[in-house]
């Protein structure tokens, strides 16, 4: 039937049609078994509002949840066309930014698999976050292309006039149906600007951010270093915020005086929580009670924080609302008279003294859940950064700890790891990932510890195949891969990395060659606008050059940056990884969710105790995962005292000393950029606010014990699979079910 179709849909020979008309004809097949699949429907229903829906690819991923991936491989295979062809010239919709905005999307997976009444409530964004281009060593972005091909976007026929200020423009609802592995779809919904025009981006990334009827949906996350780039930022949510809840109204206008029975609004971090003002606004307008309106609100409204880091808890100037629609300012007065007669504690204000709005204090004050997204940091939000609230409303706080769709991370990406599983414990732990426990029969079996190896050797030649191709650079797959992706902040602490490789080349330098060689990979965006992030990419793009320079060190070790990183290098990289880096500072990661895909595909975990990494080292034994550097009390304590002092670590020890000074040293200023190299210097010897230097020294020797642990294979092997075999507890599966019976309810 699949050849029948794709015959006719082609009209042509399918040996050599264009790949461009192949995608389209297979997108076409799968989009029309979507139309058929049932949307999930019933009384009750969540939105999950987000910024950002990172969601990767669709058409394989969708192809096997039809069941019929493999018949359109073969028929593809059977006219001398390669499905990867296709595969590649997808385009990766450019939705998301980093772990928020894939979370949000293996949320959606979640919702439909488990056929919950459900959908996701964002915005289009015509050119993404941003393409990251390498020049010079240095990053600069160009717009990302993505909407150019055909994709997965339906237009609706919703619209929506939405008011900014004293222009009035218009925003379109457009679909994207997730598909479940049971069958059943949950649609995304994500709002445009009709009046889009994207002449007006000069060059880069750079246009008119004044233009708000232009711009509103051409990038995500404009800049945010200058105030009309927080402006436009503002109104981007306000406007994606109208929408989503203008969808919301409409489908529950038979009943808004009862609400808080039909929906839940999860609000996903700060980004949408002006939903609770807006949603004020249209229940009194509905000619509902001002008091019932609220008590609807908190009943309705959820909030998920992401973060402790406060300057990424958004507070936005009075002035801001007023510009854009002055009626919500009263309105706000009225909650903060509201929040203030429950608490007379200034940290749990929701107006402060210089008119700024606090929009997690908005959210947490009315809304009937806060929840944090790993153990330790719902503990730190109960303890420390949200203690004020926690001792006002004890109940609404819970965990939820993240996780990852096994759909995408491991059935998708990692084919003979799912295999070697299929074949050792049957196919059940596609719908219970606890069953993959059932793994562990098998941590003393030669044979399937061998194959483990085999596997990941296999994944780790088409990664150097990949790189090869992508990056015209070579790598020895019989190195170990040593894996940092993720989005580059000073919290992550990619610079201690970057440390670690100085004190490596010293080493070998110095007559001390490993063993083995090690090729560190690093995969990386730095928000446009975050100077110090920009010059650790040029540290590490700098570094990486001179290594490749040096006869002697390039044998040994190797630094491999890869551009862009986005979904589709994340399911390259992480199946060929051995050694999964999670090393921030010890309280500042909220989750992480790579930690958990690498997991998933049999890395070990070199990490702190932070985030989600509690967790995976409880789970699996101290044995089993390498864990350094200070708790998160001590660096939580540290910060209260601001007693940590950088140069002291610097100043005391010849190691660290020697690695710090390298980076403006004279090799590096042969290659790289004095300016950039210098900053970044002089930031962590006089400031260094995210402590490096507290755990390098920690962190050189737990990365050496692992590098040496590596030789001895099979305990190795042995200590990958209790990983695979334990991974089961961060299945987004789980995760969902448990904000359903606590929060949702649908
Ligand atoms: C999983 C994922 C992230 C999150 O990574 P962390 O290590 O948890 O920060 C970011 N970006 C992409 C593309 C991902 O797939």
């Amino acid at each position: 039937m699949i050849k029948q179709e794709l015959e006719h849909i082609l009209d042509t020979d399918m040996r050599t049609v264009s790949v461009d008309k192949l995608y389209e004809a297979v997108l076409e097949i799968a989009q029309n078994r979507i139309a058929k699949v049932p949307a999930v429907t019933g009384e009750r229903s969540v939105y999950y509002m987000s910024a950002e829906f990172l969601i990767g690819k669709l058409l394989s991923n969708n192809l096997m949840n039809l069941g019929i991936y493999d018949e359109v491989r073969d028929v593809l295979a059977a006219n001398g066309r390669d499905i990867s062809e296709v595969e590649d010239y997808e385009p990766e919709p450019s939705l998301g930014n980093g772990g928020l905005g894939r979370l949000a999307a293996c949320f959606m997976d979640s919702i439909a698999t488990l056929g919950l009444n459900g959908q996701g409530l964002g915005l289009v964004y015509h050119y993404g976050l941003f393409r990251q281009v390498f020049r010079n060593r240095l990053q600069a972005e160009e717009k990302d292309t993505w909407l150019d091909k055909p994709g997965w976007l339906r237009k609706t026929d919703f619209t929506v006039p939405v008011q900014i200020g004293d222009v009035a423009v218009t925003g379109r609802m457009y679909e994207i149906d997730v598909l479940g592995y049971n069958g059943e779809k949950a649609p995304l919904r994500l709002f445009d600007l009709e009046s889009i025009d994207d002449s007006i981006i000069t060059e880069g990334i750079r246009f008119d951010e004044r233009a708000v009827d232009k711009n509103l949906t051409l990038f995500l996350y404009p800049d945010d270093s200058t105030e009309e780039g927080l402006r436009l930022r503002f109104a981007q949510q306000y406007f994606m915020v109208s929408g989503g809840l203008a969808w919301i109204l409409e489908e529950h206008k038979d009943h808004l005086d009862r609400l808080d029975s039909y929906a839940t609004i999860q609000i996903n971090d700060t980004h949408p929580s002006m939903v609770i003002v807006l949603l004020l606004k249209a229940l009194l307008a509905d000619g509902i009670a001002f008091d019932r309106a609220v008590e609807i609100i908190s009943n309705t409204c959820a909030y998920t924080n992401h973060t402790i880091l406060a300057e990424a808890l958004e507070k936005w100037p009075l002035a801001y609302f007023e510009a854009v629609d002055a009626s919500l300012v009263p309105l706000l007065h009225q909650l903060q008279d509201l929040a203030a007669a429950r608490s007379n504690d200034a940290r749990t204000a929701v107006i402060d003294h210089e008119g700024r709005v606090h929009m997690a204090s908005l959210a947490i004050h009315f809304s009937k859940s806060t929840n944090g997204v790993a153990a330790l940091h719902t503990e730190i939000l109960k303890n420390s950064e949200l203690k004020p609230f926690f001792d006002m409303y004890p109940d609404r706080f819970n965990n939820k700890t993240n996780g990852i769709t096994f759909r995408r991370w491991l059935q998708h990406t990692n084919r003979p790891l799912t295999e070697f599983i299929e074949t050792r414990i049957g196919d059940g732990f596609k719908q219970d990932a606890m069953e993959l426990l059932k793994l562990e029969r098998f941590v003393d079996d030669e044979a399937s510890l061998q194959e483990l190896l085999t596997i990941k050797h296999t994944k780790k030649e088409d990664l150097a195949a990949y790189i090869e191709k992508t990056e015209g650079i070579s790598v020895n797959a019989d190195a170990i891969f040593d894996i940092q992706i993720k989005r580059l902040h000073e919290y992550k602490r990619q610079q201690m990395n970057l440390l670690y490789a100085i004190h490596m080349y010293h080493e070998i330098k110095a007559g001390y060659v490993p063993t083995r060689p090690l090729t560190m990979f690093f995969g990386s965006k730095a928000a446009p606008a975050y100077t110090i992030a920009k010059d650790i990419i040029h540290a590490l793009l700098t570094l990486s050059k001179v290594i490749a320079d040096d006869e002697l060190v390039s044998q040994y070790l190797q630094i491999v940056f890869v551009e862009n990183y986005n979904v589709s290098k994340a399911e390259m990289l992480i199946p060929a990884c051995d050694i999964s880096e999670q090393i921030s500072l010890a309280s500042k990661e909220a989750s992480g969710t790579g930690n958990m895909k690498f997991m998933l595909n049999g890395a070990l975990t070199l990490g702190t105790m932070d985030g989600a990494n509690v967790e995976i080292s409880e789970l699996v034994g101290d044995e089993n995962i390498y864990i350094f550097g200070e708790s998160s009390d001590t660096i939580i304590e540290h910060y209260a005292k601001a007693d940590y002092v950088s140069r002291d670590y610097y100043e005391k020890s010849p190691q660290i000393k020697q690695a710090v000074d390298f980076i403006n040293g004279p090799l590096m200023l042969a290659s790289g950029t004095k300016e950039n190299l210098d900053r970044l210097h002089h930031e962590l010897i006089s400031k260094d606010w995210f402590m490096t230097l507290i755990d390098l020294e920690a962190y050189i020797a737990t990365k050496n014990t692992m590098i040496a642990d590596y030789e001895d294979r099979m305990t190795w092997a042995k200590k990958t699979l209790i990983n695979i075999a334990r991974a089961g507890f961060f299945s987004s599966d789980r995760t969902i079910a448990e904000y359903n019976r606590d929060i949702w309810k649908v």
